[in-house]
């Protein structure tokens, strides 16, 4: 195109150009145009010859932490509702809502939430709410760009910086707040400063809903790093043992897999990947189908010895958040591989790359790249990624992408990758998933034995 400004005949024949297939993109409530046009890469469903890269979701597809993510929305929404328990509400609904809250940015999972459950919406409630999360996130949290968001709303509502107030200091020095403190502290803080709100409009509780979605996952993420996960687990799951932040099934194999870090104990992996594939789907195979998956699988460990894959991981978190999970599991992933494998000079070896999850991925690209109004389905955190990795265009076809979202999977094709993988999980089953080129319902373990990484 050399011309900058077009007409709209020019307009159509321009983009028509660009793909075949596109995709209408919603932006946020308060962006203008209302929607955009994107065009999709073309879908690459022949054998890979190769692959140079892969680019990777966290949430949902790398970890188990979707799960906190959803818990922190439906808790926004039980204290703006002031419905606490299970028997007031049950919750929010799977196949109803789940698609609408997962994959996207977090301003459209709430405003979809506010949205939906509106009538149920008190605003003392939500006033009393959100003036606890801001105190929270002034006193205890650690990422500062979201102190200045809920300074910036604080401001909204004409309320002077809470962080002199001297009843709220005596509190700031406690390591961990009890139900009773959080009762107090909020008691006070909407007695003092509820006449500063007067009516609230649907982007003043889209704003809000924010601050309490943020301040609740980031307290649970904080917890979790100072070793209380167990009381989490217990308050949240009614279950101490279960562990709040996994790796998705497969991902202790995939990940030292494409870097090319198996190079012994070949059997070790191929066996753990096959028995978590089996007792997860019940699926029967022959002695025959064995021993083929296995030579492929062996092969795959040759291929990428000799040429290792980039990778990166692309989430739509911001890096606080990110970098606390992405610490955790790879702790997780760290401990599998200590029992998994046999004492060698190959095990210290493999060890050695995932003390750190920045010694293994060669790019992280969080929310904090780039700006809310932009995360996925738009596709700039991948574009970002792939610029990082310093993969030219040319070679987009020889990039992999994995997502457990539509948005995600609209994200990876809307970059111009045109090998993207759905591996949707429990969550996000109901999700549609025609941006993706491969559904993989069963994950990582099925993308590797079934498909043999689409060799
Ligand atoms: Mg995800």
């Amino acid at each position: 195109m050399k011309k900058k400004f077009i007409n709209k005949k020019e307009a159509k024949a321009s983009i028509e150009k660009l793909s075949d297939e596109f995709v209408v993109i919603k932006n946020p409530s308060y962006i203008h145009p209302e929607y955009e046009v994107v065009p999709l890469a073309k879908k690459n469903q022949k054998p890979v010859k190769h692959l140079s890269a892969a680019v990777m979701d966290m949430d949902g597809t790398t970890t188990t932490t979707e799960l906190l993510c959803i818990h922190s929305l439906e808790f926004m929404v039980r204290t703006f509702s002031n419905r606490l328990n299970k028997s007031l509400w049950k919750g929010l609904d799977e196949k109803l809502d789940y698609p609408n809250i997962i994959g996207n940015s977090t301003t459209k999972h709430v405003e979809y939430l506010i949205n939906k459950y509106s009538r149920y919406l008190k605003k003392n409630d939500v006033i009393k709410s959100f003036l606890f999360a801001a105190f929270w996130t002034l006193f205890f949290g650690k990422d500062s760009q979201r102190k200045l968001e809920v300074i910036g709303n604080l401001k909204q509502f004409n309320i002077s910086n809470l962080t002199d107030d001297s009843f709220l200091n005596k509190y700031k020095s406690n390591k961990f707040l009890d139900e009773e403190d959080k009762e107090q502290i909020s008691k006070y803080l909407f007695d003092k400063y509820n006449k500063s709100f007067s009516s609230l409009a649907f982007n003043d509780f889209v704003r809000l809903g924010i601050d309490v979605y943020y301040q609740r996952y980031h307290e649970i993420l904080e917890r979790i790093k100072i070793g209380e996960g167990r009381f989490v687990a217990e308050e949240l799951f009614n279950d101490p043992n279960k562990h709040l932040i996994e790796s998705m099934p497969g991902m202790s194999v995939f990940l030292p897999l494409i870097k090319g870090l198996i190079t012994e104990q070949q059997e070790i992996f191929f066996n753990y990947l096959l028995e978590n594939h089996i007792r997860r789907t019940k699926d029967k195979f022959s002695l025959k189908q064995i021993e083929k998956m296995k030579k492929n699988f062996i092969a795959l460990c040759d291929y990428f010895a000799k040429r290792p894959m980039k990778t990166a991981i692309v989430t739509s978190s911001i890096f606080y958040e990110a970098d606390i999970v992405l610490r955790e599991v790879f702790k997780v992933i760290y401990s599998e591989l200590n029992h998994l494998l046999k004492d060698s000079e190959f095990k210290t070896e493999i060890l050695t790359h995932f003390k750190d999850y920045n010694l293994y991925y060669d790019a992280v690209i969080t929310a904090s790249d780039s700006s809310e109004i932009r995360l996925k389905p738009h596709r700039d955190l991948y574009s970002i990624a792939l610029y990082r990795l310093n993969i030219p265009k040319e070679k987009f076809n020889e990039v992999i992408g994995f997502e457990d979202s539509e948005s995600g999977t609209i994200a990876i094709r809307a970059a111009g990758i045109g090998l993207c993988i759905a591996v949707p999980f429990a969550q996000t089953s109901g999700h549609n998933f025609k941006a993706a080129t491969y559904v993989c319902k069963h994950g990582v373990p099925e993308v590797l034995l079934k498909y043999n990484l689409f060799f």
